[in-house]
């Protein structure tokens, strides 16, 4: 019996529903229910919210998330062989937990989530990134959720909440800090997890801020983003060549000098040379 619910500890769980991990669906299992309940207090106050969670798997997350008194959890989960755990669970926590087997990428949540929602998940490492970039550029701003608390490969991690001149600084630090406050919450080794993945992984709170840090048409910045970091180590003036005729004097009146590279380029210059773009 765990000491967070009184259901079986996890160890029991997979051996009795023989839930050997699969690699193609990034299954590295978190078998330690006072560590998941960790990364749940991390995600905020849950009591007045709902919470999606990608990936349940055999539930160590989800028993964190519904432990701490997540007003309701829906958790989206691609390998039907998780099934009868997750019931398990949803009958120890009547009313309070929703599965849906189902590839997260697909399914229309919302039509299953009450406001305010926060969003918690050890994601699974093939679609991470791709659910992650989907949640942070919806068609209008403030988005669905109030808060991310995700798990990634700590490289991931580094990259969402990297600041200029850092190697790991790009597209998904812009994209990310521009409209939320980003930090990394916890650091894990790759035995936290069964069975061990080759690197660390590291959880990334993010908490959305209620408007843009600085004004800018989210497309006209994204295509400035990607120009430059494309050719992360060519000169803007060169990078951004294709954005406009006169791109050196628009450099120049955002502040950055026509030969700097984009990785050492802010968040407010980017911000700025898109508003001028869009004159
Ligand atoms: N949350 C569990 C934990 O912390 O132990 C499992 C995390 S494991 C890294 C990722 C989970 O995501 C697996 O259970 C896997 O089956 C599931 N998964 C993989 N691809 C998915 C997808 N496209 N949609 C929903 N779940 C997916």
């Amino acid at each position: 019996m765990a000491a967070i619910d009184g259901l079986p500890a996890l160890r029991e769980v997979i051996r009795d529903h023989d839930l050997v991990a699969k690699k193609s669906l990034g299954q590295n299992f978190l078998l330690d229910l006072n560590l998941t309940a960790k990364i749940a207090r991390a995600a905020g106050d849950l009591t007045r919210c709902d919470v999606l969670e990608v990936g349940p798997g055999p539930g160590g997350l989800t028993r964190g998330l519904l432990a701490e008194g997540a007003r309701r959890v829906l958790a989206v989960e691609k390998d039907s062989r998780c099934l009868p755990a997750l019931a398990e669970i949803a009958a120890h926590y009547p009313g309070r937990l929703e599965v849906i087997n189902g590839d997260a990428l697909e399914v229309d949540v919302l039509a299953h989530l009450t406001p305010p929602i926060r969003i918690a998940a050890n994601l699974p490492y093939n679609v991470g990134t791709e659910l992650l970039i989907r949640w942070l550029t919806p068609a209008v701003w403030p988005p669905f959720w109030e808060s991310l608390t995700l798990m990634f490969q700590k490289e991931v991690a580094e990259r969402i909440v990297a600041k200029p001149g850092s190697a790991h600084y790009g597209r998904l630090a812009l994209l990310a800090q521009w409209r939320c406050e980003a930090r990394i919450v916890m650091v894990l080794p790759p035995e936290a997890f069964t069975p061990a993945p080759k690197v660390h992984s590291a959880v990334v709170h993010l908490q959305a801020l209620p408007e843009p840090r600085y004004p800018a048409d989210p497309k006209i910045l994204e295509r400035v983003v990607a120009a430059g970091f494309n050719q992360r180590r060519k000169m803007l003036r060169a990078s951004l060549r294709g954005l406009h005729p006169q791109i050196e004097s628009l450099l120049e009146a955002a502040g950055i000098p026509p030969t700097e590279r984009a990785e050492r380029v802010t968040l407010e210059q980017f911000c700025h040379l898109a508003r001028l773009l869009a004159r």
